[in-house]
């Protein structure tokens, strides 16, 4: 039997690396047909989405789910490699976000990779020192991701150049149409700080000069321990600030605790990081939070004057 087999085996190597060949670079055959954009996570594919949806021959797809969240410590799995094996560029966002990207930067060396934080600067966190990779939460920074997505797309992809660069011309339009509506309904408020759950909006309270007074946990899941969760609820009382804001994402266990004792109230804030996949949706989630944040920060009761029927 195994005399038979061997004759054959050249033929299954062949096969085994034609199959190996097809899964891993079917760019070249795909050249002719589509460019294939692999976004890292969901703010990267909807800023990404706006710039090159649309446009014939041009797909783009997001790596992870987008209910994934942030992507620290996320390890990426086997297929999403594969898929990734399959696009023309990877947008990420950058600044450690993709904690992965050495291992694709070692497994697939040709592929390029686009960031769109090129040119910010990090704002680094005060508990670790690290870069703060959350950038796209402030409008004028996910305007700045746009404009970078689409300058480097047109480079990579010059047929398309005039098309990504309409494109982004017309989103960017609209995230100037928010943001200067976020800072003229902002910057009235009389209360200016506020609590944070993650270390997920330096950029944002920069951008509207808020005051971030305290963060409680700094990445989702890393509940405080008693002794943190009694420092946080002392900083609340001495700050008496009056809003905590937690994320969609990540309901805080403690959030509810800080609030009891302290007498502040739970919001929420959006970073933006999970959501339909729909072109608008950031500038949907952005809408959300400025109304949140409109009801936290607005003035005490005694001072609205008071509507007569
Ligand atoms: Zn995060």
């Amino acid at each position: 039997m195994k005399m038979r087999q061997i004759p054959f085996q050249p033929y299954w190597t062949v096969f085994f690396l034609l199959a190996l060949n097809l899964t891993l670079t079917p760019l070249k055959a795909a050249e002719h047909e589509e460019m294939l954009i692999v976004t890292s996570f969901y703010p990267i594919y909807i800023a990404t989405v706006n710039v090159a949806g649309g446009i014939p021959d041009v797909a783009v797809k997001n790596l992870t789910k987008p209910f994934t969240g942030c992507l620290h410590d996320y390890q990426m799995t086997p297929a999403e490699m594969v898929e990734l094996s399959r696009a023309a560029v990877f947008i990420v966002n950058g600044g450690g976000m993709e904690s992965f990207l050495d291992k694709v930067v070692k497994q697939l060396p040709k592929l390029k990779i686009l960031e769109a934080s090129a040119g910010i600067e990090f704002i680094k966190n005060n508990a670790d020192g690290e870069p703060n990779a959350h950038v796209w939460v402030s409008p004028t920074l996910a305007q700045k991701q746009v404009a970078t997505i689409a300058a480097k797309l047109a480079e990579l992809d010059p047929g398309n150049a005039a098309a990504y660069q309409r494109n982004a011309a017309a989103y960017s339009t609209k995230l100037e149409a928010l943001r200067t509506k976020m800072h003229e309904a902002l910057q009235s408020l009389p209360v200016r700080q506020i609590i944070t759950f993650h270390e997920a909006f330096p950029y944002f309270a920069r951008e509207f000069d808020l005051e971030i007074v305290a963060v409680i946990e700094r990445e989702p899941g890393s509940e405080p321990s008693a002794r943190e969760l009694a420092a946080t609820i002392e900083t609340v009382r001495k700050t008496k600030v009056k809003a905590l804001f937690a994320e969609p994402q990540y309901p805080a266990k403690c959030a509810d605790t800080i609030a009891r004792e302290t007498g502040a109230t739970v919001y929420t804030l959006d970073p933006g990081v999970s959501g339909p996949l729909t072109p608008n949706a950031y500038l949907t989630i952005m809408e959300k939070n400025l109304l949140e944040l409109c009801r936290a920060l607005k003035p005490p009761k005694a001072e609205i004057p008071a509507k007569t029927r």
